[in-house]
């Protein structure tokens, strides 16, 4: 078994019992990024570090060091800073762009004795739902090299299907992690808006950005959000909220657990393939003894367009910052969907036009939530789609910006309401994967991995 298709925990378990050491594991990711560098995978790979690193890390594992990823190779989607290490938000503008900090998870990361094996395309700016949207080219899917791979984390959910990292980090801020997630056949975790630190990653939209992970099991998943998770005095919208032990949610089981089915996530427009795999994972959770029944989110209908109000405004006042006065290329250098999402947050928020949109998008997202407190009153977990289709082919949606928006149907209503979710790999449809969503309360991600583990336990 080659090294890099090994789980964050046999990796860690194989380096402290000296079965292999960093430097192996490192030059394995390596050598498989340059194999497959077609997929498009990285902007920056940091070969000579991440050797120095791993050269380090085994000679702190002799000294019978122990921490959680010590000498583990990790990808970082290319919107997280990094001290030394050029960031580019897959973007022209930021062609150049050496940051003199690091963001808050890329310290812990490294604090847990991580290394830092490059940084991993997405769409630009996190705009995107395919990964196409990349100044860099687009990436694609592993599974299938016609197909994108999702977005817009598209780098860094490949990076961990093909075996190019052990784990990667990405955003979610309408679907950005769960739908790369569910299209490459990997586990995709949004954590609870404000559980993980957002300082030092690039804002896409501040209200709605969740900084998460992908990894190959639920297992490493919870891992990783015990090193990432918790208080950062530089994120003011953090919570003081003690981190759950996660890994002791894994083996709990779904005997009684309440599952809460949204009939408005199950209607016209889900793919018949999509809608079959989930009730039967659902009859599978049944089996051991979880409950289901079916429950309505009534303003489901609405995320949609109170997502692209929402977001574009925020967008539109978070990229103001890119004049090419103090850092980056000017603002020539911005692609054509950065420019809409400006136009169309300006438009939002002009005087005249605020009350109407903004202020009435802003209105029903309060509903949109009141819908899930109201759920979560009567079941523990929904369960729904990640997307309304399997991967689509290259180039199939890129003239159709309504299209792809509509790709985020099921996913943009956790990020509005702030609350956890994650997608899990439910098998093939005609050989692409497709995902299961699991959403849960405010700060549920223990729920949320004792679920997914089931799911992934019950063999779809
Ligand atoms: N696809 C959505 C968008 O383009 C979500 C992006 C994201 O989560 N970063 O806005």
């Amino acid at each position: 078994m080659s090294l890099n298709t090994l789980s964050l925990k046999q990796a860690k378990e194989g380096l402290s019992k000296k079965k292999f050491s960093s430097i192996e594991l490192v030059n394995s990711c390596l050598s498989e990024i340059k194999e497959r560098k077609n997929l498009n995978a990285f902007i920056t790979v940091c070969v000579k570090e991440a050797l120095e690193e791993a050269k380090e890390a085994d000679r702190r594992i002799k000294d019978e060091e122990n921490f959680p990823l010590l000498g583990i190779p990790i990808s970082l989607k290319d919107i997280y800073l990094t001290k030394g290490i050029r960031t580019t938000a897959a973007s022209r503008v930021l062609d150049n762009y050496i940051p003199q900090y690091s963001a808050t998870v890329v310290k812990k990361l490294k604090e847990a004795g991580g290394i830092i094996i490059g940084k991993t395309n997405c769409d630009a700016w996190a705009h995107g739902s395919s990964g196409e949207n990349s100044d860099f080219g687009p990436t694609k899917n592993p599974w299938d090299e016609e197909y994108v791979p999702g977005g817009s984390s598209s780098g860094s959910a490949v990076s961990v299907a093909a075996n190019m990292s052990l784990a990667s980090t990405g955003t979610d801020t309408g679907g950005s992690i769960r739908l790369p997630a569910s299209f490459c056949n990997v586990v995709g975790l949004k954590p609870t808006y404000g559980r993980v630190s957002r300082y030092g990653i690039i804002a896409m939209a501040s209200s709605l950005d969740s900084i998460g992970h992908f990894t190959k099991n639920v297992e490493d998943s919870a891992l990783m959000l015990s090193v990432t998770a918790g208080k950062d005095p530089n994120d003011a919208t953090m919570p003081d909220k003690k981190v759950d032990d996660y890994e002791n949610y894994l083996n709990k089981g779904v005997k009684d657990l309440k599952i809460g089915i949204p009939k408005e996530y199950f209607s016209e427009g889900l793919d018949k393939r999509i809608k079959e795999k989930i009730e039967r994972s659902i009859n599978l959770l049944e089996a051991r003894g979880a409950i289901a029944e079916y429950i309505s989110l009534p303003h489901t209908e609405y995320a949609i367009a109170c997502y692209y109000i929402i977001q574009p405004a925020e967008v539109s006042s978070n990229l103001a910052r890119y004049d090419g006065i103090r850092y980056g290329n000017d603002r020539s250098s911005f692609a054509d969907e950065a420019k809409r999402r400006i136009m169309f947050g300006t438009y939002v928020l002009s005087s005249g036009y605020y009350e109407a949109y903004y202020k009435r998008a802003m209105q029903v997202r309060t509903l949109i939530k009141k819908d899930f407190d109201d759920a979560f009153k009567k079941v523990d977990v929904v369960i729904t789609p990640v997307s309304p289709t399997p991967p689509w082919k290259l180039g199939e949606k890129t003239s159709d910006p309504l299209a792809m928006y509509l790709s985020d149907i099921y996913t943009v209503t956790a990020n509005l309401a702030g609350i956890p979710g994650i997608s899990i790999p439910m098998g093939l449809i005609d050989n692409l994967p497709a995902g299961i969503q699991i959403l849960g309360p405010h700060f549920s991600e223990g729920r949320l991995f004792q679920v997914g583990k089931a799911v992934e336990e019950s063999g779809l």
